[in-house]
């Protein structure tokens, strides 16, 4: 029994697990309710251990959380990181903080807003968040509930945070902010209710001193390239020392297999521009791929890989990936085909090379990364203020081009954020006709690849066969959702108009006000 903690650290169900070995699959956990639940939960976030009260690996935010709350001073065995599941075996009346990581706490996130509001059902990251805050047990501590992480910016409203019972609600890096409100909490004083986080330098962001959800590893924070629509946060760029990195791999193979290495462009690491310091990342994987067999990345950017195909050569190598047995997987933005919008909204985005240039950027690079055995999965974004038909005709045929090259693409829809949060959500009921046209593509593009990427994945033994069934079943339940509906989206035609909407609480929707 592992009662007496005074600090419970946690998160909702989607983000307590670790995906099946895949974040590919973590991404999908954004995905509305129109999975079974028990087929969701088996496939998209399977809780990790049976047995053990505490977890064996959480999300690497809280683990930076845990990691800074320690170095204040406070004692390790006070702090309690916690599945959502165990909660009453971890909070009992000598709780005095629970603090709670999301990343997507009502659904509003570009993904799951966009898969939510084209199939009318709510996410199952909104519904998950809500039920682990209204936890019974939780609920009756009377502890105090500090909630930070990426998606803090939903629970803005001072009524939603009331709803949901949170004390706090942190928003920005909270490394810096986190030990003296978790102290006053501990102590009984009052807290404020909103905190804007701090930019940490990097000698101020500490080691995470437990493993995180499959190896994930920061080796950079921030990113630069400046997008209208991003968030804040990313301005800053900080690299992290190779030693440190290195030992928070070490730690995090006591216990795991596998190593995800974490930057918003893993290829930028140590870079002084926009073009990769071949050198620094070569020395980085070649390291830890000595270390582990299972290395992959969170995000690439196109343009550094383009800017230095050497490097994705070097890559491949140290992955193992060169002898075509294994793919390297990362995620990307490609966002849109049309170049106005790329010079109006993100000019940053085709650094080294022009705005103009960006499609002609895309191509390239997705034979590159084709070549030399890697597997992006793109982002598009939907719906962005100005877009144009024409600028969607043009994003279907870079789609349409990139079709050859073994990869995921992911429309989502246009989400306020960053310098654009004044803007409106973008929604099915606004797409005009070329957007379900997009649309079909990029599913048509997916229903290719899929089954290819989880029948290599079986084969090289990197899924069990209960795991690939479950995902094959999950695969065909969704096709066979959506199938019959691509040759009306082909058309430019909306088809929930041939068939009858599922139910949605429309709330789930509404934007929230910031405070005065
Ligand atoms: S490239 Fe990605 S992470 Fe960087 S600013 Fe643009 S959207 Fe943000």
């Amino acid at each position: 029994m592992s009662h007496g903690h005074k600090i419970v650290l946690t998160a909702d169900k989607t983000l307590m697990s670790s995906y099946n070995g895949s974040m590919f699959i973590g991404f999908a956990a954004c995905f509305p309710r129109v999975l079974p639940k028990w087929l969701y939960t088996r496939v998209f976030c399977p809780p990790q251990n049976k047995w053990s009260d505490n977890v064996d690996f959480a999300p690497a935010g809280l683990r930076k959380i845990e990691a800074a709350l320690v170095e204040s001073g406070i004692p390790q065995n006070e702090i309690f990181v916690a599945h959502p599941d165990k909660l009453s075996k971890a909070i009992d009346h000598t709780t005095r903080v629970v603090g709670v990581t999301t990343s997507d706490p009502l659904g509003l996130g570009p993904a799951s807003s966009t898969f939510s509001s084209l199939l009318r059902k709510e996410p199952y990251t909104a519904y998950f968040f809500r039920s682990l805050m209204k936890n019974p047990v939780l609920r009756a501590s009377g502890a105090k509930v500090i909630v930070g992480g990426p998606g803090a910016w939903q629970l803005a409203s001072e009524h939603t945070r009331r709803s949901l019972g949170i004390d706090c609600l942190v928003e920005g890096e909270g490394e810096q902010v986190a030990p003296p409100l978790f102290k006053d909490a501990l102590a009984g004083n009052a807290i404020p209710t909103r905190v804007e986080g701090t930019t940490v330098p990097v000698d101020k962001i500490p080691m995470s001193l437990n493993p995180t959800i499959n190896g994930n590893v920061e080796i950079s924070r921030g990113c630069g390239r400046g997008c209208d629509f991003c968030s804040p946060n990313m301005r800053t760029v900080r690299h992290i020392p190779l030693e440190r990195v290195l030992e928070e791999v070490r730690m995090n193979l006591k216990v795991g297999d596998r190593i995800t290495l974490h930057a918003e462009d893993v290829l930028r690491y140590k870079a002084k521009g926009m073009v990769p310091d071949r050198t620094a990342v070569a020395e980085l994987f070649e390291k830890v791929c000595g270390m582990c067999d299972n290395v992959c990345m969170s995000h690439l950017a196109l343009s550094s890989a383009l800017a230095c195909p050497k490097l994705i050569e070097d890559i491949s190598h140290f992955t193992g990936a060169d002898g075509g047995k294994f793919y390297v997987y990362g995620q990307t933005g490609i966002e849109t085909g049309s170049p106005a919008l790329v010079s109006r909204h993100m000019k940053g985005k085709a650094k080294p090379f022009e705005p103009e240039k960006w499609s002609e950027v895309v191509e390239e690079s997705f034979k590159l990364l084709a070549d030399n055995h890697w597997v992006p999965a793109a982002t598009l974004v939907m719906g962005l203020p100005g877009e144009r038909a024409q600028d969607v005709d043009m994003t279907i045929e870079l789609i349409r081009n990139i079709r050859p090259y073994k990869s995921l693409i992911v429309p989502l829809f246009f989400v306020p954020l960053g310098q654009m949060k004044e803007n409106e959500f973008f929604r099915a009921e606004a797409m005009m006709p070329e957007h379900w046209v997009l649309l079909a593509e990029c599913i048509e593009h997916d229903f290719h690849w899929v089954p290819i990427l989880m029948e290599e994945l079986f084969s090289q033994n990197r899924l069990s066969a209960a795991k690939a069934s479950a995902l094959k079943l999950a695969s065909w339940y969704m096709q066979r959702r959506v199938k019959d509906n691509i040759a009306i989206m082909k058309e430019g035609k909306d088809p929930r108009d041939y068939a009858p909407p599922l139910a949605m609480d429309p709330s789930a929707f509404e934007r929230p006000r910031a405070e005065a």
